[in-house]
Order: structure tokens, then sequence, then C-alpha cells
């Protein structure tokens, strides 16, 4: 197809004041911004501009009824070479145009979407940080603009991806509250979907979660609350004996890029994986008898952070004394190895610009 993308450039970058040893996580945003619109039949006016506001209407048919879905992918500097590398780009692609089929808005394809990001992050390049641990987190989205008051899918949407600079995850271990009495996502519902509604309708448990003392809500399944799900924003993987455990995917868990990536790569490095259900009841019993070695959560923003310990019905279960953090160890230095340039690609995860 190819997409003609017309670009205005900013006239004062911010870069000068931007110091890549000081960033914190998604409050400084490059210079320029992809937009693009859906008019009813076809996407129009690619364009690249200068970041900033945009004038909507008070009707926007996605601030009522949530026609609203986003990605988060990132992008990393190979230090030896000086080039761009996008982690696994059409994963995202794909899985936005997942979750924007399940809200009945258009997909964008796969050209559209590499277009629009390969040639931002070429004129934002210097955004990207150099420093270990930083990287460009990139947010691709797309909302419903129709202004019109009645439930129905719009017909007009726009397509936007900005960028924000990280610096290194502050990866302290965290605490975690089993949830049985709220649910993320229910049968037949949006759960497998990055639509935004997911994430509002979470704060409400999670700050009951954060006033007992956890730091985030490990979901359950929403009939019995007896299986694991996920947590915030990130998958779970649970090393039990010799073998790294995650829940198999379901409609109600958000098939996470990540945990693709951990998956694959623990198998690459001999560790016996598993994907099935893992109940509440194993995990107390394996970290009562010690074979819970441990438990940790993997999604882009993060990579991967510790478990240090989990609730459940005002019981609390200490994981990290069981202290064995290889497999976790192991697959964040082969992720990030790869990530960064340093060690080859043997899944071909990486695309180069
Ligand atoms: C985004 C997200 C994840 C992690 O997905 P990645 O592709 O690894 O970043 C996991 N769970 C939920 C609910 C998410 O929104």
């Amino acid at each position: 197809m190819g997409f003609e993308i017309t670009i205005q450039k900013s006239e004062n970058s911010r870069i000068g004041n931007f110091d890549p040893q000081n960033i914190g996580f998604g409050k400084i945003f490059t210079d320029h911004m992809f937009l693009a619109n859906w008019d009813g039949k076809t996407w129009t006016n690619p364009r690249i501009v200068p970041y900033g506001p945009l004038e909507l209407s008070p009707a926007t048919s996605a601030i009522h009824y949530g026609q609203a879905i986003f990605e988060g992918m990132k992008a990393f500097k190979n230090m030896s070479n000086g080039k761009t590398l996008i982690f696994r780009p059409l994963e995202n692609c794909h899985r936005l145009n997942r979750s924007a089929e399940r809200m009945v808005m258009p997909s964008v394809p796969d050209d559209l979407f590499m277009e629009g990001l390969t040639q931002l992050l070429e004129i934002d390049e210097e955004w990207i940080p150099k420093t270990e641990g930083g990287a460009l987190y990139i947010r691709p989205y797309m909302f419903a603009t129709d202004d019109f008051i009645g439930v129905k899918p719009s017909e007009t949407f726009i397509f936007a991806i900005f960028c924000c600079p990280v610096g290194p995850y502050y990866n302290k271990a965290l605490k975690i509250k089993v949830e049985d009495e709220f649910s993320r996502a229910a049968p037949g519902g949006v759960g497998f979907t990055k639509c935004a509604g997911n994430y509002g309708a979470s704060m409400y448990p999670t700050l009951k979660a954060q006033q007992e003392g956890f730091d985030q809500v490990l979901w359950t399944d929403p009939v019995s609350h007896q299986w694991v799900e996920e947590t915030g924003t990130t998958n779970l993987f649970a090393v039990i004996g010799d073998t790294v455990i995650t829940p198999a995917l379901t409609p109600t868990l958000l098939a996470g890029i990540t945990r693709d990536s951990v998956i694959q790569g623990l198998k690459h490095l001999g560790y016996n994986v598993e994907e099935r259900g893992l109940s509440v009841d194993e995990l107390k019993a394996a970290c009562k008898n010690g074979s819970l070695k441990e438990i940790f959560i993997t999604g882009t923003a993060a990579t991967l952070i510790s478990i240090q310990g989990f609730g459940h019905k005002g019981e609390y279960f200490e994981v990290l004394d069981n202290g064995n953090t290889d497999a976790s160890q192991s697959i964040k230095n082969f992720l990030d190895a790869i990530r960064y340039g340093k060690a080859e690609d043997v899944f071909n995860w990486n695309v180069e610009i």
C-alpha cells in the first residue's frame, strides 16, 4: 500500500533540557508524535507533528463510551553501533488490532503502524537514552472521535503514537494481594484487550490493596477466585521446584509480549516451562513446603519484578525467603542482552532502524 507521511518539525526542541540520568517514568515526552485519522472508510492524513495538545469536541465518543485502546512497547539503543532496536513491534500492532476488533474499531495496517513508528523514531532518535537500563517507551493508541451522543460505534478515529524516554526501573520486590472479591475481567468480556476501561476499573481494587499495605493486586479468575491470572499490567510466573509455571492464556488474560518472550527465552536456556492453570492453593502449599523458589511478574514497562510475598484472605506468605532467583535473573539478562544488541538475536525479535 505505502503511506505518504507528512512531517512538520518542532521549532523549539526540548532536547536541551533533557537529562538522561534523571528521567523517571512517563513524565517526559519527545518532541514529536504521529497521528492518522480514520474517516469511516480509510486511514487519512498520516503525519508527524510537534508533540502537543489535541483539540477535541466535548462530545468525543471515546470519552463517553470508551472506544479507546492502547499499546506499550520499547525501543533501545545498540550502544556498540548506535542503531535503534525496536523490540517485537509487529506483535504490538497485531495485539492492537485484536483489541480493535473486539471494540468495533478499524484495524491499523502493519505498514501504517511500522512507517509511522520508524519515521517518528528517526526524527526523535536523540531522545532514546544511551544509558544502561534506559529505553524509549512507545505508546501507540486509538480512540473514537465522533461528536455524537448516542451509544453506537464511532465512525471516525484517531490513531496516534507518542514516546517517553525512560530510565532504569527501580526494581524493589513487591507485595501482592491475591484478590478474592473484585474481578478485572469476565468470561466473554474484554480482559484480553488493552482497552482503556480495564485500567479504570482496576484502580479501586488496587487502591484498597494499597491501603492494606500491598503494592499490587494479583487477579484471580472471576468465577471461583481460585486460579491465579495476572497483576496490574504484568503477567505472572512462579518457580516451583524445577519448573517455571505461568497461567495459560484465557480470554480473561492479557497475552503479554514479555510473557511470550520469557517463555521462549527460558525454554531456550533449558528451563522447564509450563503454561497451565495455577491455583492459589498450589502457590500456598508450595510456599509452605519450601518448593516455591520465586514469583516474578513481567511486562514491557518494568521487564521483570520479583515478588516479595503475597497475601490471601488475611494470611501473608513470604516468597523471597526460599530465595533462589536463578530463573528470573537468567531470563532478565537474556532479554536485556538481546534488546541492547549485545547478544545474538536468536528469535529475530529486534527491528533495527
Ligand atoms: C500490557 C499488559 C501486560 C503485559 O504485556 P506486555 O506486552 O508484556 O507489556 C500484562 N497484563 C495486562 C493487564 C496488561 O495490560
